[in-house]
Formats: C-alpha cells, structure tokens, sequence
C-alpha cells in the first residue's frame, strides 16, 4: 500500500505506461522536480534567516517553478516539456549561483549535477552538445576579462581546482552515457533477435505457429474492416512416417526443408506459409475465396506430388493431403482453422493426395 503509494507519487500517476523508455523519462522528470522542489524550499528558507534576500528570492521562485513542473507533469503527462523545462531551470539556477557565488561561494558545486541530467534527459549526442556548450560558458564566465561576468570573488586556486574538477565529471558522464547508450543498444539487439527467433520454424525458416496465429488475428481485424475476404490451406503431409522409418528421421527433416521451399516458392508474396505442426503447413491467402483458394491448394498439391528430394542416396517421392477454408462474416479463427482441418482429414478418408474444400453453410 505505502510502496504503490510512493511508486504513484514518482511516476506522477503514470505507473501503468508501457515502454520502459517513457517510464525512464517520467520518473527523471518527477524525481528532479520533487527534490529540487523540497531542496530549494530548503536552501530558500535558509538564505531568508541568514539575510541573504536576493538568493533567497531566486532560490524560492526556482522552487516554485519546480513544485509547479511536477503539477503540470502529473496533470498533462507531457514528460518532454516537463523535463526540458526542468534541464532550463536548472542550467539558469546554476549559472546564476555560479555567477553570485550563492551562499558563502559554494554556488559552483550545484554545476557537478548537470552533466549527467543532461545526459538522461538529452541522450548522447544532443547531451554532448549541450554539456560542450555548458563547459565553453562555464570556461568564459570564470575567465572573462577583469572577472566582469562575476558578481563575486573566487580565488584562481579555486577557479583552477574547479574547472579541473569539472571537466573530469564532464568526460566521466560522457563515458558513463556512452556505456549506458551501448548497452541499452545491445539488449534492443538481443530482445529483437529473440522475438525473430521465437517466432521462427528452426528447421523450414518458415514462421511458426505462433507468429501465424498472431498473423492471422491481425490481419482477420484488418480485412474484416475493409470488407475483404481470406483463406487458408492446411496440407499434411501423407504417409511422412513411412518416409522417416524408410529413409531416417535426418532424410523426413530434409524432404520438410524442402516442402517448406516449394510451398514458398509456389504462393504469391501477400501470402503466408507457416509451419503449422510436425509434417502440416498452414497458408494463409488474404483477398481469396475459397474457389481461388482451392486453385492454389491444387497447385501445391501437384508441386509437392512433382518433387523430388535427393537426399545423399535416397531419392523420395512425397504427396500432401489439402484441406481448404473460406472464411465467413462472424466466424472465429479456431473455427475457420477447424473447419479447414476437417476437410483435410476427409482428404485423407478419401485416399490422401487430394484437396478438399469446405462448402459455406448459409
Ligand atoms: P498421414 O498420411 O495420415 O498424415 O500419415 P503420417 O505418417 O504422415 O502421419 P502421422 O501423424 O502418423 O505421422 C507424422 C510423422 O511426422 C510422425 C513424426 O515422427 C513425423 N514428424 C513430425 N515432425 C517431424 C520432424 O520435424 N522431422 C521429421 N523427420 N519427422 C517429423
Ligand atoms: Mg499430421
Ligand atoms: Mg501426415
């Protein structure tokens, strides 16, 4: 309770955003917000009872905008304008502590936090940018001639030590964002090449069931809004036990290989073959009625009955069993995949080698 509590408050009431990206953003912008806000009221209060009116003054109006970028954060989920708005904010902050001295002349120690901040709110190259332009105007404030820039007094000790200091965390942040930016690149790389993978037939190449089904759900929504029709095939390889006892499992993967290629080869591009099961392939044929379907279905039949597969010295004759779904209006995918299946199963009653089509019920 108190831990979704804190968690709403950080993620200003986006908890449920789905890209890690934009939670990233939401939650820099919200935490920079929030604890510059609570610092600032703070260090505000602090400069009123030392007298320090001035500070005090820019120190509680910067609080005020902070306090007033987490509302606005919370209210429109902007996180773009929410953290450029808090980058500004405080790259002017820190400019002018640096020019006053804030309190006491510790004023410049704030611009340690910038880099990085900019950083996460910019990424790389932008960041780099802005972070060179920053260091160039940290640079000429400190070295401007007869310190007019300065409304205080830094010995050349400090402004040394500090420039040196600063450009160390400057080059540190570069190479902390590089290596955040490489790695986050590299896992984008594997999280992509697992879902190709998870998706993929190892043996044919071919997708898999998986990626089918998904295919299929999508493109069902699609074709049923723009009043279009489909199909799909299921062809089943006939007697591929016999072809694995005779010639061995390493020859029945091959002739698959194989199967897979023809029917590829033989459906148009808009097409898609899938492996659908151990020896069964799936088609699916956008814009095709069952007649134009059960064309096609014959033309793989014959393809597959015309194959040949040499497999070091065997040589293997395969046939498929076809059959064929039109879909209809209101229909369910595992219904139309049923009812193709069932045409295939009466293919195979009726001799095997053959096509069946499913006939609509009205
Ligand atoms: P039917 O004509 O009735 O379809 O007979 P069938 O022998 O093709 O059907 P059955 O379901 O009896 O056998 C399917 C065979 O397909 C058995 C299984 O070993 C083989 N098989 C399934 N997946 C693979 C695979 O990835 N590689 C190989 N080599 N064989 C496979
Ligand atoms: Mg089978
Ligand atoms: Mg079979």
């Amino acid at each position: 309770m108190f831990r979704a509590w804190i968690k709403n408050i950080i993620y200003a009431g986006y908890i449920d955003e789905d890209s890690a990206e934009v939670r990233k953003q939401i939650i820099i912008s919200s935490l920079f917000s929030l604890t510059s806000f609570v610092l600032l009221i703070g260090y505000g209060i602090e400069s009123i009872t030392s007298n320090e009116m001035q500070l005090a003054t820019v120190v509680l109006s910067a609080a005020i905008v902070s306090g007033g970028n987490y509302l606005f954060l919370c209210k429109t989920g902007n996180y773009n304008v929410s953290s450029l708005i808090i980058l500004l904010l405080m790259t002017l902050l820190c400019l002018y502590l640096l020019c006053s001295g804030g309190s006491k002349n510790t004023g410049p120690l704030w611009l340690f936090v910038l880099p990085f901040l900019v950083f996460y709110i910019l990424g790389l190259f932008r960041g780099f940018l802005f972070n060179s332009v920053l260091f160039v105007l940290v640079f000429y404030i400190f070295l401007y001639p007869n310190n007019s820039l300065l409304f205080t007094e830094y010995s050349v000790v400090f402004i040394q030590r500090f420039l040196g200091a600063f450009f160390s965390v400057f080059v540190l942040s570069i190479i902390y964002e590089y290596s955040r930016e490489d790695g986050r690149r590299e896992l984008l790389n594997l999280s992509r090449r697992l879902d190709y993978l998870s998706r993929k037939d190892e043996l044919t190449g071919l997708s898999n069931r998986r990626d089918m089904f998904e295919n299929l759900r999508n493109e069902l929504g699609r074709l049923e809004r723009s009043g279009k029709n489909f199909s799909v095939l299921i062809a089943d390889i006939d007697n591929f036990k016999l072809i694995n006892d005779t010639y061995g499992h390493e020859c029945g993967d091959y002739c698959l290989k194989e199967i897979a290629r023809v029917l590829s080869e033989n459906t148009q591009k808009r097409d898609s073959v899938a492996r659908w099961g151990g020896e069964e392939f799936l088609v699916f044929l956008p814009e095709t009625s069952g007649t134009q379907a059960k064309i096609t279905a014959e033309r793989l039949r014959t393809a597959i009955e015309n194959l040949t597969v040499n497999y070091k010295d065997s040589t293997v004759s395969t046939t498929a069993s076809i059959g064929v779904a039109e879909y209809q209006p209101g229909q369910t995918l595992n219904a139309l995949i049923n009812l193709a299946d069932k045409q295939l199963y009466l293919a195979k009653n009726k001799g095997r080698n053959r096509v069946e089509i499913a006939v609509p019920q009205s």
